[in-house]
């Protein structure tokens, strides 16, 4: 609490906007933090699909948030789901206590969306938390291990058909991952069954995937996706999961398959309707060009959550980078406005987009730079081995993935979860 020199400031959420905030902040003497998060751990969920396809292990791309701030004496950090914020009132609770706030710094992220159907959640799961990836890998793994014991041979078909929804980065790592793991770690370990002949499809209601790239990456993924062994189905929009298929357009096209994973579609955090009362069709708080809430400039929401408007009105994009920058920003402006300097607007640099195919493609924009390809994987490779700074074990992560590289391996080819809690739910 306040000792009257302090300034409070509470952060909710440790991923990638609230940790670069805290740690912006934590350098300021006259301010005290409290970071809470529902999470013991801050996620670099650019890898997750790497978890969820075995070729990391939980543990390589999470670190406890409590070990991250922890030689920062007046950062506090509390694991707890926030469930309320009375603006008026400058406070925040959470399951049995509260906080009270000077500044005030969102960063809830956002969970998936079922587009009004979320009935199709347990037979399509999502990916955006390490339970999610680990529940993805049993499901993929247990299909083969099912396929392998099956003796009817439509219900095998349907043992080796994998159908992933959305195209983007996410479902295109996903497609490119399973039709690989299919096509060459898995080969020599079955006697039954032929992994090659697992058939995997990419399901996108667009008429192209990675729709945020330019037409001719999309084309290059497409056929790199295609070379892999999956297939790539454009404007299909799925109107139906059920345990055993997917059905496809008003027509009612089905793909019979056992195992659907979706990637399509997000809705920004709950808790962005404690904050404003005009939330976009994500559910995204509109926030000013200093990031701040209308009528509350103590208030701050962040990254995901947050509807954010670069100079010429374009909405950024739900990616690591705007919500990096953005908590850097407020971690800023806050400790200058404590030092009486005035305000400046956010302005986010863009460093350009990328999505990886298989273990050594991948398609990369940056301002007028179009690359694919080998080149195109590799920096994916040294960015994203980069960005894992502050993860100890960046210097394993790499060992291992030239490893896997060199073998076709996939280490964590391990089916541990036999249960599924989704905790966003
Ligand atoms: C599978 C996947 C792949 C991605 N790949 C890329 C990529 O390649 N490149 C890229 O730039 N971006 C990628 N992204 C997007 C990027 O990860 C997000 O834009 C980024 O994480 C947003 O950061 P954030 O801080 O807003 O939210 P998050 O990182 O989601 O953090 C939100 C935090 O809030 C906590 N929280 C939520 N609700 C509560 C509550 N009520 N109480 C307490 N704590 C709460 C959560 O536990 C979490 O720690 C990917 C996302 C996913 C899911």
């Amino acid at each position: 609490m306040s000792d009257g020199a302090t300034t409070r400031v509470v952060i909710i959420g440790g991923g990638f906007a609230g940790i670069n905030a805290a740690k912006v902040l934590a350098r300021d003497r006259r301010i005290a933090v409290t970071l809470i998060d529902r999470s013991n751990h801050h996620l670099f969920q650019p890898l997750l699909y790497q978890v969820a396809m075995a070729g990391l292990s939980p543990a390589d791309i999470a670190v406890p948030i409590r070990g991250l701030l922890s030689r920062f004496r007046k950062v506090s950090v509390v694991q707890d789901t926030v469930t309320g914020i009375d603006l008026e009132a400058k406070q925040v609770s959470a399951t049995g206590q509260s906080w009270s706030y000077d500044y005030l710094v969102v960063a809830t992220g956002a969970r998936h969306a079922y587009f009004g159907h979320d009935e199709w959640e347990s037979n399509a799961p999502g990916l955006k938390t390490l339970s999610q990836a680990t529940e993805i890998r049993r499901r993929v793994l247990q299909a083969f291990e099912s396929a392998e014991n099956e003796e009817d041979p439509e219900v095998r078909k349907e043992l080796l058909t994998f159908a992933i929804v959305g195209g983007g980065p996410t479902g295109v790592e996903l497609a490119g991952a399973i039709a690989e793991l299919s096509r060459s770690t898995l080969t020599k370990d079955f006697r039954r069954i032929d992994p090659r002949r697992t058939r995997v499809v990419l399901i996108e209601a667009g008429p192209q995937i990675l729709a945020a790239f330019s037409a001719a990456s999309a084309v290059r993924a497409t056929r790199d996706l295609e070379e892999l062994g999956a297939q790539v189905w454009t404007e299909s929009l799925v109107t139906d999961v059920s345990e055993d298929s997917i059905t496809i357009g008003n027509d009612g096209e089905k793909l019979r398959t056992r195992t659907v994973l979706w990637a399509a579609g997000v809705h920004a955090s709950e808790l962005g309707s404690a904050l404003s009362g005009e939330l976009d069709r994500q559910g995204r708080v509109p926030v000013g060009a200093d990031l701040s809430v209308a009528g509350h400039p103590e208030v701050f929401a962040l990254g995901d959550l947050a509807r954010t408007e670069d100079d010429s009105g374009a909405v950024l994009p739900g990616v690591a980078p705007v919500a990096m920058q953005a908590g850097r920003y407020v971690g800023r402006l806050i400790r200058a406005e404590l030092a009486g300097k005035e305000r400046r607007p956010f302005r986010y640099v863009d460093k350009g987009q990328m999505a990886t195919i298989g273990r050594s493609k991948a398609v990369v924009e940056t301002g007028r730079l179009r690359l694919g390809g080998f080149l195109a994987w590799a920096a994916w490779l040294l960015i994203h081995i980069y960005y894992l700074s502050s993860f100890r074990n960046r210097a394993l992560v790499l060992v291992q993935w030239a490893w896997s590289y060199v073998t076709f391996g996939r280490g964590a080819r391990l089916i541990v979860d036999r249960e599924w809690r989704n905790p966003e739910t």
